[in-house]
């Protein structure tokens, strides 16, 4: 277990060496320089009344939350906590909004990353210059771009670069069936629909020409603390796909839906029941030492990739759930996080889909059919798919600007 405090200080720590002293904000009106000042923990913030006041937004601060709207988005900061709410879905943040002497101050990624990401019709931003070059909020034109270079990697026809790898985990196997599908046709538990939609998503994958490395293909028992060291540097997102179930008790067949997972300490009970609930598989194996089994956030937190790739998981992880919601005839449940093993030893962005719930009729029929399955596949495809796309984009315009990585 490990203290907000802990985890607060250490994510202020990262990555956040490279904020410059002014940036500048150039609009149609002209510019604005805004000095880039530290906060308490060292991390490098903005003093929202000047920056509000030059992007012609607005803030508000009440009950522990900083509301920030820019444009047509709202923002909410919560207050000395590195996260924020955008469409009421919860994401972190390399460091906390604050209040000190009752002004506001906003994390430099929010001009350098939020704004440019959530608002990239109107707002780009230079790292190189330092400068976020606003290009109006009726402009549509499009940004004229480079020609690409010839040492640039073939494109395919979706725009992806060749090259990408994805690991596809479908969960359970072997002698751990997974929950055992109360709705489920006979014989059927979480294990085969997992491996079921995990080939799928395979197939759909390779299609789209994303590579792929599978956990297991077959019906095999891969330990959960392995699953993870399947990403590892030349993987791009390691993908979990599970089936959710609650324990009998008043109404708990009328629960249904997908939600998609990436990592973090469970922050609400139903995060930690089903943490605890995938985590079980560990009692299936044979020759793992509980001590090793317990590989804690603590540990996960000394690798400086954390941040950045709680981001990216956080970003995947909202991608998928979004497209499930176009196939999917159960509710979306929404984007979670929580600590499950699979996802802390991955070394990769990783997230945990929860397909549905076998202890419903509706979602233990559409998770067992085979054109539910694919029609899941094809939407987590497309969502990885868009997620590599801007990924490269983001990665890409990096480089362009000249920063090092
Ligand atoms: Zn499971």
């Amino acid at each position: 277990m490990i203290g907000a405090r802990v985890l607060l200080v250490a994510l202020a720590s990262l990555g956040l060496d490279s904020a410059p002293a002014v940036v500048t904000i150039t609009g149609v009106n002209g510019e604005a320089r805004i000095p880039v000042r530290t906060d308490g923990s060292g991390a490098p913030v903005f003093a929202a009344p000047a920056l509000m006041s030059a992007l012609e937004g607005s803030q508000q601060v009440s009950d522990g939350w900083a509301e920030v709207k820019v444009g047509p988005r709202s923002f909410r900061f919560l207050l000395g906590a590195p996260l924020y709410t955008l469409d009421n879905r919860l994401q972190p943040l390399a460091a906390p909004a604050t209040v000190s002497h009752d002004t506001l101050f906003l994390p430099f990624q929010f001009v350098a990353e939020l704004l440019p990401s959530y608002l990239s019709e109107r707002y780009r931003y230079d790292r190189r210059r330092a400068r976020l070059i606003d290009s109006g909020a009726s402009s549509r034109a499009p940004v004229a771009r480079a020609p690409a270079s010839s040492k640039e990697a073939a494109r395919l026809s979706n725009g992806l670069r060749s090259g990408h790898m994805v690991t596809v985990d479908p969960g359970h196997g072997g002698v751990d069936p997974g929950n055992p599908g109360v709705f489920f046709p006979r014989g059927t538990r979480e294990k085969e629909v997992t491996l079921a939609v995990g080939l799928l998503l395979r197939d759909e994958l390779k299609r789209q020409g994303v590579g792929v490395e599978m956990t297991r293909t077959s019906d095999t028992l891969i330990a959960l603390g392995d699953r993870g060291a399947f990403c590892t540097q030349a993987c791009d997102l390691f993908v979990s796909l599970h089936v959710n179930s609650l324990a009998r008790r008043r109404g708990y067949t009328d629960i249904r839906g997908f939600e998609t997972y990436f990592l973090a300490e469970a922050k609400t009970e139903d995060a930690a029941r089903v943490a605890r609930m995938e985590n079980e598989a560990v009692r299936f194996e044979t020759g793992t030492a509980p001590a090793e089994t317990g590989v804690g956030i603590d540990f996960i937190l000394k690798d400086l990739q954390l941040n950045e790739h709680l981001r990216e998981s956080a970003r995947a992880a909202d991608l998928v759930q979004r497209s499930l919601k176009t196939v999917h005839s159960g509710e979306s449940r929404g984007v979670k996080q929580a600590g499950f093993m699979v996802l802390t030893t991955a070394r990769r962005p990783a997230i945990l889909v929860e397909l549905g719930y076998s202890t419903n009729p509706q979602d233990g029929q559409f998770l067992t059919t085979r054109s539910s399955q694919k029609a899941m596949a094809a939407a987590i495809a497309d969502a990885i798919v868009a997620y590599l796309l801007e990924y490269e984009r983001k990665t890409s315009q990096t480089q362009s600007s000249g920063v090092r990585q």
